[in-house]
């Protein structure tokens, strides 16, 4: 190909887009007192209609596809598609920019996709989606929205499930758009819609085909969700600014370890002995005879469960658990009567929950095998049962795309910032994508003190322009192909 080297994008706006989200779904007068975005909800759609709306203002088609997610298009030259996109739905009480700064990248480098197209055709098409749903806050599930375009399809199971006193059928529905594409098998991006209000006066380009198989490459940029990225910045002597392009997603296993005992007096019970009746050979069966303590069959079961976890991670194996749970469920504390513990009582019931995440599937079940072995051996020690449930997983995306790595890592070292590779810890909707077949990547950038999924959520200016302008730029040399990404 005989082009000149293209021209760079630049991009600084970044506040002029949140200037209009922080206003759509927010709970107080300040952005620090945080927003409710649910999916499926008006605040949610009004946050996409503000975005396509941006974007249609500025030349770009823009139209709903069949279940709600937002689409901004950009004609190229060829069938081949270039996408990027993240989400607009929020954790309750949750902050502006997870989800939110992938979606603002997404919109600027289209603006500027958009200028360029028109004195130079792209030699690929655009394409930037704005996913409903990727919280699994709501409705119990993460990625709806875009495994409703990307699949694979959920369990009927989930149309039924209810968030704020409304089954998933109806939030969507009342939305207006088809619950069915969540779980019928038929991609959500083969309709085009636009809303009755809102966005009533545009109509989607009837010429265009928004087909999952030319979809080329992906790409989500990401606040980290930790702080890894602020560290390294606050290590390093200039203060450079540090950009991480995943390697893998981690994928999570969730389980619930209900532990089951006996109620019984705590003062007249003994704890370990009884005079006379003291068997040093056998000091653990001597314990059980008296007291099935559930509760403190959980902590030793806590803590069991952390060290195997610091054997793996000592081997240098990629494994994170967290005991997310305990006794922290209202229904279930009431089904279960963990209420009736008392000051003076040994407690019967309680029940432990961990999230479990590893980028390697096999690694993450070795590890729950060895969690189920300990387990017979707690039961055992503790006189006590301990039942398990499956809470459900997600699959680990092992491998992002090589290509668009190195090609962000070429972007970051020319725009002068430091790209790091590392495994994504939490979920984004780039594993659905990924695990569709789509090459895919994803580029991460700080947010201060590592705090998201949280009201006080917030970044730095100038190292988000930093990952919005390695986004962009990357986009401009996908869409001009200028670089080739193999599957
Ligand atoms: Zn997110």
């Amino acid at each position: 190909m005989t082009t000149t080297a293209l021209e760079e994008i630049y991009i600084s706006g970044l506040e002029s887009v949140f200037s209009g989200l922080s206003k759509i779904g927010k709970l107080g007068d300040k952005p620090e007192d945080g927003y409710d975005r649910p999916a499926w909800s008006h605040e949610e759609t009004k946050a996409i209609d503000y975005i396509l709306d941006y974007a249609k203002r500025n030349g770009i088609d823009v139209w709903y596809d069949g279940l709600g997610n937002g689409i901004l298009w950009i004609q190229g030259k060829t069938n081949k598609i270039v996408a990027g996109g993240s989400h607009l739905d929020t954790v309750p009480e949750g902050g502006l920019y997870d989800g939110g700064l992938g979606v603002a990248a997404t919109l600027l480098t289209g603006i500027e996709l958009k200028k360029i197209s028109e004195e130079k055709p792209l030699e690929r098409s655009f394409c930037g989606f704005i996913f409903r749903g990727e919280e699994g806050s709501s409705f119990g599930s993460p990625y709806k929205g875009s495994r409703g375009a990307f699949g694979p399809p959920f369990e009927k199971e989930i149309l039924e499930r209810e968030y704020n006193g409304i089954k998933l059928r109806d939030a969507v529905g009342l939305q207006s758009f088809n619950y069915e594409y969540l779980v019928n098998g038929v991609s959500s991006l083969s309709e085009k819609r636009r809303l009755y209000e809102g966005l009533a006066k545009y109509e989607p380009p009837e010429d265009v085909q928004l087909d999952i198989n030319n979809i080329y490459s992906f790409l989500e940029l990401h606040i980290e969700q930790a702080k890894l990225l602020e560290q390294m910045k606050l290590d390093s002597e200039k203060k450079k600014i540090f950009l991480g392009l995943g390697t893998s997603i981690r994928g999570a296993r969730r389980l619930r370890f209900i532990v089951r005992g006996h109620w019984d007096h705590s003062g007249g019970t003994p704890n370990d002995r009884i005079s006379g009746e003291w068997d040093n050979s056998d000091k653990k069966q001597k314990r059980a005879k008296y007291r099935s303590d559930a509760n403190l069959a959980i902590s030793y079961l806590n803590v069991a469960i952390n060290e195997i976890k610091n054997k793996y991670t000592d081997q240098g194996k990629d494994l994170v658990a967290t005991p997310s749970g305990i006794n922290s469920d209202k229904e279930l504390n009431e089904a279960l009567g963990v209420y009736k513990s008392a000051l003076n009582k040994v407690c019967a019931i309680g029940y432990t929950s961990w999230d479990i995440r590893s980028n390697s599937k096999s690694i993450r079940e070795k590890f729950v095998e060895e969690v189920k072995d300990k387990i017979s051996e707690l039961q055992k020690e503790h006189n006590v049962s301990i039942e398990i449930e499956n809470l459900g997983s997600s699959e680990p995306v092992e491998k992002l795309n090589y290509d668009l790595i190195n090609l962000n890592k070429k972007t970051c070292e020319k725009l002068g910032y430091v790209p790091v590779e590392m495994p994504v810890g939490a979920g984004h909707d780039t594993a659905v994508v990924a695990k569709s077949g789509i090459p895919s990547g994803m580029i991460l950038t700080s947010c201060v003190g590592g705090k998201s999924h949280r009201k006080d959520e917030k970044i730095y200016l100038e190292d988000a322009l930093a990952g919005v302008n390695v986004y962009a730029n990357s986009m401009l040399r996908l869409v001009m192909a200028e670089t080739a990404v193999t599957r």
